[in-house]
């Protein structure tokens, strides 16, 4: 993926080749500005490869997929629409009638935490139930393919491990395909299946480590000598000032 601008010329991925099964977790790590944004952005076809190809279902992706659901590092909320208008938004956007779904929006509220909240506006939350509601709305549509990019990135560390024992949790129940961009090594060896990293531009998978924990993933999970073994040798890829 080559991004040419008047003044720019930058090579931000290079030969990179990554197969993801369906329902699996994989984790994506790696320095700033190593192209983890552009490579989540391929695989929602919100940008085409200058070189290359995505490959989702079978099919060659050259526009913007439906099938995903995308929560970026600001849960950007529209701040005159309550939780629950938030959530529905993107049914709306794809002509589905809203009310039919009433008790799979609840549902998902309920799932990821902020049941009691569907009334409230985006203001008299915390930041951390509103990248709750982010995850709701990216799942509201039902796709098969769920894209992090960084969601917890701008959270206090408690606020963070409780984020991430729920979205193991979530990730449980609804078995989605994901893609999680992460700078905290923990993270992504708590939550994934495999653990990509990447190299400095052009970006590069640097290695491929795979994550044989057992789930379901709880506390004790985070502190067992088998995950920190599995973060000290991830960490040895990309230097410790990540982990
Ligand atoms: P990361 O998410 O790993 O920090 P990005 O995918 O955002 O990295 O960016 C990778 C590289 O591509 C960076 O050098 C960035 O400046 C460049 N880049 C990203 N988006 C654009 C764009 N729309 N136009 C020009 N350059 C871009
Ligand atoms: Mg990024």
């Amino acid at each position: 993926m080559r991004y040419k601008t008047r003044d720019s010329d930058t090579l931000a991925l290079s030969n990179v080749n990554l197969e993801i099964k369906e329902g699996e977790f994989v984790a994506v790590v790696g320095p700033s500005g190593c192209g983890k944004s552009t490579l989540l952005k391929l695989v929602a076809g919100l940008i085409s490869p200058t070189a290359g190809k995505v490959i989702v279902d079978g099919n060659i992706v050259t526009k913007p997929l439906l099938n995903v659901g995308i929560v970026f590092q600001s849960p950007v909320l529209m701040k005159w629409r309550t939780v629950y208008e938030n959530v529905s938004l993107p049914l709306e956007v794809l002509g589905i009638d809203v009310k039919s779904q009433h008790d799979h929006i609840l549902g998902l509220l309920e799932l990821a935490g902020i049941g009691d909240f569907a009334k409230n506006y985006p203001k008299e939350l915390s930041g951390g139930m509103q990248q709750r509601v982010s995850i709701c709305r990216a799942l509201v549509h039902n796709p098969g393919i769920l894209l992090l990019d960084e969601p917890f990135g701008a959270l206090d560390a408690m606020t963070r491990n409780r984020m991430n024992l729920d979205l193991a949790d979530i990730w449980a129940k609804s078995r989605k395909t994901t893609i999680l961009i992460t700078h905290s090594v923990a993270e992504a060896v708590f939550l994934a299946d495999r653990v990509v990293v990447m190299s400095f531009r052009p970006g590069r998978v640097q290695a491929v480590l795979d994550v044989p924990v057992a789930r379901p993933r709880t506390v004790e999970t985070r502190s067992s000598p088998e995950v920190g073994q599995l973060i000290q040798k991830v960490g040895s890829y990309i230097g410790f000032e990540y982990s």
